[in-house]
């Protein structure tokens, strides 16, 4: 059998594993398969190439072409799979945890490349929040902008997720335009190797966007500097002796860590057997403690249940559990396959004996199970094994030895608060769950544990077919926790993105924070063109373009053939006593909507053009009433332009109504769906 010569992707160079390489081996019969490391590696030049050739070029593309990018990317990924899965039965993981690994690795890609082009602008700059004023009279304002950091992302990745573990990291990176060196866990860099090839090979990504490290990282973390971010995900002793190195503390480099975690799942005392959420959590936790072998640093590690339900929990759990087939990994009626080494496999045997000093085992023998189609002695396989500790107050050991393979222990609380406190002493986790059916046991839980915990998950009868589980981070939500969890933060969406930017306070004039941003903020600069502003194109509106509208008067006959046309005879507008009555009004005074619908008859222009369509209206205020014999005129500003697809984009616009007196009648921001080239009329 060959050995696989697992490479480095360096400065624009494949470089091979030298002499100093580490064998890697086969997690089902364990021969060496691969090796893995090159200690003449040079770092300094792999940083300078990041630095230089990937960090400007990604620089100079929008967010909307990053995502464009990752959008191609996860495709040509998702056609080059197969030698992927084929690969990666030799880590352990069955076909199942390879489309977690693989399949969920792609779709967060896609979840990423959407995000960047319905929730980030088509520019360089974000923009977080709103305006801020500063000054009396709107000379000298503020705002929050997110801008790309000028380094390079060292990611350094645990070995259960080889392909999930680099893309979840490299899509907020790559959006935030910042080049990336990954280095994955030795144990299984040869599926990520093959996966960086395959993203390398496809030509999308610019030079020095993507390096790759197999094998150890040398020097390199004493070379980053302040633009430079670490992100790391593995156990907490390796992140504590990384994020403590002096170089890493004295530059302040952002250190992002994902860490091991305790995590819980809660049975609510609703959830009685014979209901659903009975089942489903016996489901929910079989799930979690044999997925990926238990490999997971969401999995499931500490079970509560009320006191009379433990041992219900335990006889159904055993039932569950009895029927996962562990064995080789490629067989389909494989349930559970191997750890990812032996060296795993006593990591695991050695915390379980600990736990096993506080709690009795009571599922699971890793000296007796059948192992199919594979040698249980040379492969890294175990049980599922269940432990019960009748004392959880007294212990110690169960709420902090994280026992990373198929291993969960299973305590008895007295009431919800006692559920929580125990949950509470993994001190901080990335995930714990609560299946109930009762909102109140779910809104305790949030109050007295969310501090805690990186994510809540609530499932039950109602949320069940549709749940993701409880140990799937997604990448819309937050993934992360406090304390023991690390106290870092990925995904999230944008949020993700933003460890890779910094953030910065603008402070200037309106024309300056309308410049920087891409986007009119009132005071700024108003362009007058000759033509009306609906019968230009996308492309020919500028930011900051205003219309101004004629004015129109209110009649009360307005009023009220309004009211009836719609069925809206609300007092405030009928009766002028009970309007006069009420602390809002002078009296009678016309709809809001009338209001709005008038603005639109003063502001559109009828004829066929590159406006498509009205798309919808935010941020709408009402701030004055208007009476009849009053009157209003409306002026309407190009605030912000994002392309939406390749035929058209929207247009927010800032629209202010007010009155004769130049008082602020209506605020608010309408969206246009424009056209990029004018359409052919029917003559
Ligand atoms: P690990 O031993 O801490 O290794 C994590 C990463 O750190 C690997 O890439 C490892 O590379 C690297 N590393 C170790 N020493 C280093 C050094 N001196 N300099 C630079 N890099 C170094 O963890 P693991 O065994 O791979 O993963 C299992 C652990 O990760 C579990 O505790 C699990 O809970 C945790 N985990 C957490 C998350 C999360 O999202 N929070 C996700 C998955 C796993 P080598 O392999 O080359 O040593």
């Amino acid at each position: 059998m060959t050995i696989q010569n697992v490479k480095s992707f360096a400065a624009g160079h494949w470089v091979e594993a030298d002499a100093a390489a580490r064998d890697i081996r086969s997690a089902v019969n364990g021969q060496v398969i691969a090796r893995a490391g090159n200690s003449a590696l040079d770092t300094e030049a792999m940083l300078h190439f990041a630095r230089n050739k990937g960090g400007p070029a990604l620089r100079a593309m929008t967010f909307h072409q990053r995502a464009k990018m990752l959008k191609a990317l996860a495709l040509h990924l998702g056609k080059h799979k197969q030698p992927l899965y084929d690969i990666s039965f030799a880590t352990g993981a069955t076909q199942k945890d390879n489309l977690i690994d693989i399949d969920g690795g792609i779709g967060t890609m896609f979840v990423f490349a959407s995000k960047g082009r319905r929730e980030m602008p088509d520019s360089q700059v974000y923009i977080d929040g709103n305006v801020e004023q500063l000054s009396r009279h709107g000379t000298f304002l503020g705002q929050h902008i997110c801008t790309s950091m000028h380094g390079v992302a060292v990611h350094i990745n645990a070995f259960n997720f080889p392909v999930w573990g680099m893309l979840e990291k490299l899509a907020p990176t790559l959006l935030a335009g910042v080049p990336a060196i990954v280095k994955p866990a030795t144990a299984s860099c040869y599926v990520t190797e093959m996966a960086v090839q395959i993203l390398l090979d496809s030509g999308i990504l610019p030079e020095g966007a993507l390096q790759l490290v197999s094998g150890g990282l040398g020097d390199m973390l004493d070379r980053l500097t302040n633009q430079d971010v670490v992100s790391f995900t593995g156990s907490a002793d390796t992140a504590l002796m990384l994020r403590s190195a002096p170089h890493i503390l004295k530059n302040s480099i952002r250190f992002v860590a994902e860490q091991d975690s305790l995590n819980g799942s809660i049975l609510g005392p609703d959830a009685q057997p014979g209901t659903p959420e009975f089942d489903l959590f016996i489901k929910e936790v079989s799930r979690e403690m044999t997925t990926k072998a238990g490999q997971k640093c969401t999995a499931i590690r500490r079970i509560f249940a009320p006191e009379a339900l433990v041992q219900p929990v335990i006889e159904a759990l055993g039932t569950s559990l009895a029927k996962v087939t562990i064995g080789d990994p490629a067989a389909e009626t494989t349930r559970m396959g191997a750890l990812v080494s032996a060296g795993q496999k006593a990591d695991v045997l050695e915390k379980a004996a600990i736990i096993g000093q506080e709690a009795e085992r009571v599922i699971g023998d890793p000296n007796n199970f059948s192992v199919q189609g594979a040698d249980s002695e040379a492969g890294a396989f175990v049980p599922p094994m269940l432990f019960h500790c009748a004392n959880p107050d007294k212990a110690k050991r169960i709420h902090d030895v994280e026992a990373f393979g198929p291993v969960s222990t299973i305590m008895p609380y007295r009431d919800l608060d006692h559920a929580v406190s125990l949950l509470n002493r993994g001190e901080g986790s990335l995930v714990a769950s609560v299946i109930t059916h009762d909102p109140d046991v779910a809104r305790q839980v949030a109050l007295g544990a969310g501090a805690f915990h990186g994510r809540l998950y609530f499932n039950n009868r109602d949320s069940m077919r549709e749940s993701t589980g409880h140990g799937s981070p997604l990448p819309h939500m937050v993934h992360g926790g406090p304390g023991r969890a690390g106290g870092g933060e990925e995904m999230g969406g944008v949020r993700g993105v933003m460890h890779y930017m910094q953030r910065t306070a603008i402070q200037g004039s309106p024309d300056i924070l309308s410049a920087i941003g891409q986007k009119w903020v009132p005071g700024a600069k108003e362009i007058s063109e000759e033509d009306h502003p609906f019968t230009r194109t996308f492309h020919q509106l500028s930011i900051g373009e205003t219309f101004k509208t004629p004015s129109r008067e209110i009649h009360l006959e307005d009023i009220e053939k309004f009211a009836h046309f719609t069925g809206d005879k609300f007092y405030a507008h009928m009766d002028q006593a009970a309007a006069e009555r009420n602390p809002f009004f002078p009296g009678r005074v016309a709809h809001g909507y009338l209001l709005l619908s008038f603005a639109a008859g003063l502001f559109v222009q009828p004829d066929e053009g590159p406006v498509l369509a009205n798309t919808g209206l935010d941020s709408l205020r009402f701030m004055k009433p208007v009476e009849a014999g009053e009157s209003i005129k409306v002026r309407l500003t190009v605030k912000h332009k994002t392309p939406r697809n390749e035929d058209y984009g929207e247009v927010r616009w800032h629209v202010t109504i007010t009155n004769q007196d130049d008082e602020l009648v209506a605020e608010y921001e309408l969206l246009t769906m424009n056209a990029y080239e004018h359409r052919e009329t029917q003559a």
